[in-house]
């Protein structure tokens, strides 16, 4: 079995971010990451265009060029790939952590393809895993995706989309343009109040030029293979439709967290319990790092404010390390 000061589980900015930063501390360290470097960035829409400038991105001052202020997922994928390369990180791709165990003073952490032991681990899975359900009949349909990618596949067919934030915002604005009949179902009254300040006013007079039709203070009741149903303030509304984008957040693995002994508050939040000086869970040497943090609160914690946990988390595991060699 494999040994290092710490497993990095989770291959995204931030665990990337964590690798580097033990790398630079003489930390030993793996990061496994089931899919391809920064998986999650890689299944964004093909055209998606990040909110934050590109410096915010940037790992440990490394710069990051992009053709405009605000990268695309591209520009995105060519940065941390470089970073990965370049710094020849340890890192083990199409690998997944499956199971996560104290044992004294060590973690044992298994995978698909092997077993390792450390005395730290730090947790950066992110959350675009997992998507939050809508829980109605018909949500398995293939014609269903909780995933957005490329407006193409939806030209000329009759598209809904069901959720009110940036990513159903720009999916249904991209589809619309690209020729689909787009309908949005909105739970609450309006547009959500984060969407992108330059989107907004986009989407809503495309509303109300009355080229993308919207229902809101609405839910979707059922989903047929040709027709959707829609509870709307006005009754229950039947319409074709070819295909469903159910675009309604995303959610951290909380069965992970908890198997892993980590508290979760008692509230919707699941807010997960650590120190903020040193992201240290409740368990000893088991470290947080990036946007899981935020339990069900996602748009808490994004790249641009949680890259400082590599070097927080990277401290305090020295600090341990130089403890223990001290008491040695
Ligand atoms: C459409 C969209 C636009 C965004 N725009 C911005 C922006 O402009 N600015 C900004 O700062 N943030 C933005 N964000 C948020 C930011 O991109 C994400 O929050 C970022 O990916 C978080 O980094 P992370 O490393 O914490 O998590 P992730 O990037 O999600 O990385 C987690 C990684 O863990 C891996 N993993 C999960 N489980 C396992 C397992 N069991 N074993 C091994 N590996 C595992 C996943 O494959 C994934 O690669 C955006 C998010 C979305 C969805």
């Amino acid at each position: 079995m494999q040994e290092f000061d710490v497993v990095i589980i989770g291959g995204g900015p931030i665990g990337i971010a964590c690798g580097l930063e033990a790398k630079k501390q003489g930390i030993s360290y793996i990061i496994i990451e089931k899919g391809p470097i920064v998986n999650s960035l890689f299944n964004y829409p093909v055209n998606m265009q990040f909110f934050s400038s590109s410096e915010k991105l940037e790992i440990d001052e490394i710069p990051f060029i992009s053709k405009e202020a605000k990268p695309k997922r591209n520009e995105a994928l060519e940065y941390y790939r470089r970073i990965v390369t370049s710094n020849k990180l340890n890192i083990h791709l199409f690998e997944k952590v499956i199971d996560t165990e104290k044992q004294g003073a060590f973690f044992s952490v298994k995978t698909d393809k092997n077993e390792y032991r450390a005395k730290n681990v730090v947790v950066a899975t992110g959350f675009y895993d997992l998507p939050n359900n809508i829980n109605v009949p018909g949500e398995d349909l293939p014609k269903v995706s909780h995933y957005y990618n490329d407006p193409h596949f939806y030209a000329s067919q009759k598209l809904v989309v069901v959720g009110a934030s940036n990513s159903a915002i720009d999916a249904a604005l991209e589809c619309w343009r690209k020729g689909a009949e787009v309908t949005l179902v909105i739970r609450g009254p309006e547009v959500g109040p984060r969407v992108k300040y330059w989107v907004r006013p986009d989407i809503i007079n495309r509303i109300e030029e009355g080229s993308i039709k919207a229902f809101y203070n609405s839910t979707v009741k059922e989903i047929k293979p040709h027709q959707i149903v829609i509870n709307s303030p006005e009754g229950e509304v039947t319409l074709e439709n070819d295909f469903v984008l159910a675009l309604t957040g995303y959610r951290p693995n909380f069965a992970f967290l908890e198997k892993l002994g980590i508290e979760l508050s008692d509230d919707p939040k699941r807010l997960p319990s650590y120190d903020p000086d040193t992201m240290e869970t409740n368990v000893d040497g088991l470290f947080l790092a990036g946007v899981i943090c935020g339990g069900m609160e996602t748009h808490k914690w994004f790249i641009e404010n949680s890259r400082v946990h590599a070097p927080i988390i990277m401290n305090a595991i020295k600090h341990k390390m130089d403890l223990t060699a001290e008491n040695s």
